[in-house]
């Protein structure tokens, strides 16, 4: 059985979208508005690919379905999660989107709970909460437009983390580079777009009624722990309900044993080796890959950064 899967994932050009994931990554990316790269997804049409093995040119979606054993038999009919790299050259509108409850009664979609991992070298911004603690204030702020005083700015700089629990309003602001790993769904409300025109003079659609449906106040819930070890540092990111993520930074080379089903690597840093039983894979910055099931232990060589996730339940 594969025990590793490199993947190469799918951009999308958006009206916001930059060309970072060219200068920065390397990426052969469309145009130079170029908004994100789905770099591990088994979303239906937009799936990743497999880059090595038996499994090479096969669809993520399409293994996840048929060799279930890979993913340790996992009970998730789809490939749970999704992790992309978002370039914002612009802002994007201000959004908010449904729990799994919402999602399945109006989207027939699970909900969309995120977490943002910067990677933007220069500090920007985000939009993230609101300044209101009740929900009936969020409301009347919303409409009387008052913009400003209801949306929550926080600044931002690389290798800081934000947990964005499901009906959280937020929205990436100009100058971000973000890792988001999240719920695999697609499902987004946008409650607030600038009044910005398309090319064509109109305005894009909103989704109000449904925005302030999805909205909460979510409390801020990062409990960052840091685990210093022999040759890495562990940062553990978030561990919630639907994902957990980590961050190592590994300074020589460690043995880790694979102790979840299966794993999803980002390496967003550095380069050097990756040795699992007896095979060895190059791997830098820009690589995404899976360890599977069939993995007992992997070792990891080199300077790097890598931002590990998995699904959690699933
Ligand atoms: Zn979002």
């Amino acid at each position: 059985m594969e025990k590793i899967l490199f993947l190469e994932g799918k951009f999308s050009e958006k009206i916001w979208g930059g060309s970072r994931l060219k200068i920065e990554y390397g990426y052969e990316i469309p145009s130079d508005n170029t908004g994100e790269y789905w770099a591990i997804s088994g979303m239906e049409g937009e799936s990743s690919t497999i880059l090595n093995g038996a499994f090479e040119g096969k669809s993520l979606r399409e293994i996840y379905k048929n060799d279930p054993e890979l993913f340790g038999s996992s009970k998730e009919e789809y490939f749970p999660l999704l992790v992309k790299i978002i370039d914002a050259a612009d802002d994007l509108s201000i959004q908010v989107h449904p729990d799994d409850e919402m999602g399945a009664k109006y989207e027939n979609s699970k909900g969309k709970t995120e977490c943002w991992y910067i990677l933007n070298e220069e500090p920007s911004s985000i939009i993230f909460g609101l300044n209101v603690d009740k929900k009936e204030d969020a409301i009347r702020l919303i409409d009387q437009r008052k913009w400003k005083e209801l949306l929550r700015e926080v600044p931002t700089n690389k290798g800081d983390f934000f947990f964005v629990r499901a009906g959280t309003v937020h929205a990436i602001k100009k100058g971000s580079l973000i890792l988001e790993i999240q719920q695999a769904s697609d499902i987004t409300y946008r409650l607030y777009d600038y009044d910005r025109k398309d090319a064509n003079g109109k305005l894009r659609q909103l989704h109000l009624e449904k925005s302030k449906k999805a909205i909460k106040i979510n409390k801020d819930e990062e409990k960052i722990k840091i685990i210093s070890k022999d040759g890495y540092d562990e940062k553990i990111l978030t561990e919630n309900e639907y994902f957990e993520v980590r961050e190592f930074k590994i300074k020589n080379e460690v043995v880790f044993e694979r102790k979840k089903s299966y794993l999803l690597e980002s390496v967003v840093e550095g380069s050097g080796e990756i040795e699992i039983e007896a095979k060895t894979y190059p791997i830098k910055k820009g690589d995404f890959f899976l360890i599977t099931n069939a993995a007992k232990e992997y070792k990891i060589k080199g300077n790097l950064t890598i931002i590990e996730s998995n699904p959690v339940g699933a």
